[in-house]
């Protein structure tokens, strides 16, 4: 398993795939996830249709990000990408294919384990390039009424997320981590997505959530205290512990690692996906490192190369916007 400061490219050894269901659609879905080369990132494929084209897992793609993240590209389009970012991401798999014959990635069981169960049976290859890294020199931060998220310079990729519930079941939870596989697979991955028995209801009335029940969402009681799934949660912070997951299914579509620590509060898809323009929109705040081969000490010791700003230069790496866009709410 590869840290996310771990200087080199990974890819799958090997294809593997499952089969599962749309949360949204209650569709069937085929899933593969394939080897890649060097730079080619995360590559989403719709079997399905005619037209061969990919979508690229990144920011600039994401068309909706209410209920999930959604990526899109004239005529095809991938939701629910997060959980599996997120385990590609923890995983430390830089370039993949994935292949889909539906346009959602199965929910499984609503968490990201099914996904490592995977990865662990194809198993990691190195590969010859070296890693891109956006390393954060200054603070960002954007705020969304009381949601805030920023990122301030760290040397490792750590995340820290905190939600505040008014009931008597999630209140308020906090956690903070340094994402490497073991932590990620151990403290993470298996935590699943959650709503409001009530809100689940509503998503059913409107044709929504329709592949979803109690094997894939933990259900909230309509009395605010405990959960209707009979197994329990699996950790007594299992809520947070989904949002940080969520979070860095999310940053991975920025389509490099981070050298930061991302601190988020209150905050979802459409907050998460903002934060990532603004820091494309304030590039004095970071620069793009390429680390050094075989390095073993300090990150800031590994640096054989600094890019500012290098555009299309770089992709399928971070990719700046060209102009900042309006975004009153990014403070230092
Ligand atoms: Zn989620």
């Amino acid at each position: 398993m590869a840290s996310p400061v771990d200087p080199h490219q990974y890819t799958l050894k090997k294809a593997v795939n499952c089969c599962g269901v749309g949360l949204h659609s209650g569709r069937t879905v085929n899933l593969t996830i394939k080897p890649a080369p060097v730079n080619n990132g995360i590559r989403f494929f719709r079997s399905d249709l005619i037209d061969g084209k990919h979508i690229q897992a990144h920011m600039d793609k994401v068309i909706d990000t209410r209920l999930a993240t959604t990526i899109g590209d004239n005529k095809i389009k991938v939701s629910t990408t997060e959980h599996l970012m997120a385990a590609l991401c923890g995983f430390g798999v830089d370039n993949a294919n994935i292949e889909l014959d539906a346009a959602e990635v199965p929910i499984m069981d609503g968490s990201a384990a099914p996904f490592i169960h995977l990865l662990k049976k194809s198993g990691l290859k190195k590969q010859d390039g070296l890693r891109k890294v956006l390393r954060i020199t200054k603070k960002i931060t954007y705020t969304d009424g009381d949601k805030t998220i920023s990122v301030t310079p760290y040397d490792g990729f750590k995340v820290t997320g905190e939600i505040v519930f008014d009931d008597t079941l999630i209140k308020s939870q906090k956690y903070s981590l340094n994402v490497n596989a073991d932590r990620f697979i151990k403290e993470i991955s298996r935590a699943r997505t959650f709503g409001y028995v009530e809100q689940v209801e509503e998503l059913w009335a409107n044709g929504l959530a329709l592949g979803g029940t109690l094997d894939n969402v933990i259900a909230i009681h309509w009395n605010r205290k405990s959960i209707l799934n009979e197994d329990g949660l699996r950790f007594d912070d299992e809520f947070i512990r989904h949002k940080v997951l969520d979070l860095i299914g999310d940053l991975a579509l920025l389509g490099c690692q981070i050298l930061g620590h991302v601190t988020a509060r209150k905050t979802g898809h459409t907050q998460h996906l903002a934060f990532m323009k603004a820091i494309a929109d304030f590039p004095d705040c970071w620069e793009l490192i390429e680390l050094k081969q075989n390095g073993t000490h300090s990150v800031l010791d590994q640096v054989v190369s600094s890019t500012r700003a290098a555009g299309d230069m770089i992709m399928p790496f971070f990719k700046p916007q060209p102009q900042p866009v309006a975004l009153p709410e990014a403070v230092f």
